[in-house]
């Protein structure tokens, strides 16, 4: 039997360590930690999000601006919130909460946001830098990914991982963050050929898909370590994308959902708008 990450305890871990960092920040640097949160729209999901990321934020000290404009707003009045956002000094991080409304183009947005202010790690420049394998901002979910394999002392150099998905959100970074601990690396999508046989050869199994309960317990490697991205809106409520009641029977580590990358990612948002405080200081 597996044991599981609880992504919840960890999550609360990484925030508690933050608060003393804040408080650090604020007796080096004299000012407050400023995160920016623009939301658009009244897509309820969307609405959740940001409400607990702005609790986060307040539960680490940190200070949160929140613009909200309606369903109907023009793609130029987001891109004068974000631009105002972005020449502002006192903000440390901008994050334009996903999806926008039909209509509004989301990359034109965000490259609106200035590359030290992008919390979310989603603009070329730190992607390109985590190809490089230079300190960048990583996208919060990956990060969030790699702390819980860290955080239980998972051995990663050397390993099979295999991550299925290759959003620029969450696979391809989580596949660069593996490679980058020294990991053999696939990539599994949508056209992979005899996916069962790709992934019973993973010592670590990624699965960020946004299929409920698609990885079975026949697609693992005894022993392997499953985390489950996935989010999956369901009758039954929220599962993920792995079949957990099964695959826990087989494997060594796996996460829960809920309460297992979930609470992570906002942790990373977190610690990721930490770090663009504390390189905007020292650049
Ligand atoms: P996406 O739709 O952009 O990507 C899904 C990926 O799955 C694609 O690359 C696709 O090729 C692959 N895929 C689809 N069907 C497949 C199949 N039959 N076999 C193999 N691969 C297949 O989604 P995303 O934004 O990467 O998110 C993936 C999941 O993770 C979703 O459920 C999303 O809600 C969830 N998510 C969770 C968090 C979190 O904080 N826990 C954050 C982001 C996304």
């Amino acid at each position: 039997m597996a044991e599981i990450i609880d992504g919840k305890l960890l999550a609360l871990k990484v925030k508690d360590k933050l608060k003393s960092k804040v408080v650090e920040f604020k007796n080096k640097y004299g000012r407050d930690i400023v995160l920016s949160v623009v939301l658009v729209g009244d897509n309820p999901a969307s609405q959740v999000y940001v409400r607990n990321k702005l609790k986060a934020t307040e539960y680490v000290g940190m200070k949160s601006l929140s613009f909200v404009l309606p369903e109907n707003a023009s793609e130029n009045q987001v891109a004068e919130t974000v631009k105002s956002l972005a020449v502002d000094k006192g903000v440390d991080g901008i994050l334009v909460q996903l999806p926008l409304p039909k209509g509004i183009d989301e990359r034109k947005i965000l490259k609106l946001i200035p590359p030290e202010k992008d919390v979310d790690g989603f603009l070329a420049e730190n992607v390109g830098k985590l190809m490089l394998g230079e300190e960048t901002t990583v996208a919060c979910t990956p990060f969030g990914v790699l702390t819980m394999l860290k955080e239980n002392n998972i051995e990663l150099s050397g390993k099979n991982a295999v991550v299925i998905g290759r959003s620029n959100i969450v696979g391809k970074p989580m596949a660069m963050l593996l490679l980058k601990e020294n990991c053999t690396v696939t990539i599994c999508h949508s056209k992979t050929v005899n996916l069962k046989e790709m992934c019973s050869n993973a010592d670590i199994l990624i699965a960020a898909i946004g299929k409920p309960l698609f990885v079975t317990a026949d697609m693992v490697k005894p022993g392997a370590v499953v985390i489950d991205v996935g989010i999956n809106r369901t009758e039954k409520g929220i599962v993920g994308d792995v079949d957990f009641e099964n695959v826990k029977e087989k494997v060594s580590f796996i996460s829960p959902v809920p309460g297992g990358v979930g609470p992570m990612t906002i942790a990373m948002l977190l610690e990721n708008t930490y770090l663009c405080a504390l390189r905007r200081e020292n650049c």
